[in-house]
């Protein structure tokens, strides 16, 4: 049996985010505490985004309400699919088994898999991480600092202003920034088909790797507007909207197939050992990336980005550079400090 508890926390942002549904200025969500009976802790996290798809923090805190606070552990794959947030938060109580990847790939898993546990460290380089710019204009000046800080994979929202001034913003920073810097940019659901086609043509003809661009449109329209544009540019496309919970990964993904990147957020994606094992088994082109959780589910969602790479799916630089987003100083705290904090 295991022993549960959970307490809520509250984080501001620096600024409040611009989100499709309006204005998001803190963070809300839970922290979990799992003691087995040698005493052994393990935290998790459930830190939902209704918007996307998941409960609402409301529902969560139910389901934490209810939850019995002894339990065993095979009661966690009892948790419906309706609640994602909540299954990531409650699979942090079992390490993912690589049983499905040893399936899959039995001589090149094994020795990566155990050299690479545990993940201390993993996705610390600025290298692996993907730093996001400051929008609008103050992407022309602000990927120096984060260049020299080693990053070498940055994202940029667009879709803030009008199309016109933003293209003219895009080509002055593609022609100052280095040859070697790899861009990624984010639309977050917000262009029309033209909109989206004249992006498409200014990245295929941009001097540095335009990775991707991102959710180009919003969900409801995207999947068919691929299959008008197939062939038409070389740039891929990212769907990130359209695939937050596992469920509507499998669905886009049996329309969409390899043609597309994935960004997959664990935290709200649903059960991280099914996600892991959909991935494995389409060897999905998939960029892992932070939902904004605190320390404790970034850890979470991390060990199954590490996992995934340890399993040889490419290793596309990671969403999670995103902790400066906060004023407090979480993310230097250990997730017991945390978990006291709060
Ligand atoms: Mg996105």
């Amino acid at each position: 049996m295991l022993r549960f508890d959970f307490r809520p926390y509250c984080r501001p942002f620096c600024q409040p985010l611009q989100t499709a549904h309006g204005l998001w200025a803190k963070r809300t969500g839970l922290l979990l505490r799992f003691e087995d009976e040698q005493g052994q802790v393990r935290f998790g996290e459930v830190a939902p985004i209704p918007w996307f798809g998941t409960e609402t923090q409301a529902q969560a805190r139910a389901f934490c309400d209810r939850f019995p606070r002894h339990f065993a552990p095979e009661q966690i794959d009892q948790i419906p699919d309706n609640l994602p947030a909540c299954q990531f938060g409650f699979s942090a109580v079992s390490p993912l088994s690589r049983e499905a990847a040893l399936r899959l790939h039995p001589q090149s898993l094994s020795q990566a898999w155990e050299r690479d546990w545990p993940l201390e460290n993993f996705g610390d380089a600025p290298r692996d991480m993907c730093a996001l710019l400051p929008t609008g204009a103050g992407a022309l000046q602000g990927w120096r600092s984060l260049w020299q800080r080693g990053h070498r994979t940055f994202k940029w929202k667009i879709g803030v202003v009008a199309v016109a001034e933003e293209l003219a913003l895009f080509q002055k920073l593609v022609e100052t920034v280095p040859p070697e810097l790899r861009l990624r940019l984010d639309a977050n659901g917000g262009l029309t088909p033209d909109a989206a086609a004249t992006w498409l043509a200014a990245c295929d003809r941009a001097p540095i790797t335009i990775e991707f661009l991102e959710q180009p449109l919003p969900p409801a329209t995207i999947l068919d507007w691929l299959s008008q544009i197939a062939g038409r540019f070389q740039t891929a496309i990212a769907l990130d909207e359209s695939v937050a919970t596992l469920q509507q990964l499998q669905r886009v993904y049996q329309q969409v197939g390899d043609r597309g990147v994935y960004v997959v957020k664990p935290a709200i994606a649903g059960d991280p050992q099914q996600l892991l094992d959909f991935c494995l088994r389409h060897r999905l082109d998939v960029v892992f990336s932070s939902a904004l959780a605190t320390p404790v589910g970034r850890n979470r969602a991390l060990e199954l980005a590490q996992r995934s790479w340890a399993a040889g799916l490419p290793q596309r630089a990671l969403g999670f550079g995103v902790s400066h987003w906060f004023a407090d100083d979480w993310a230097s705290l250990s997730e017991a400090a945390l978990w006291a904090r709060l």
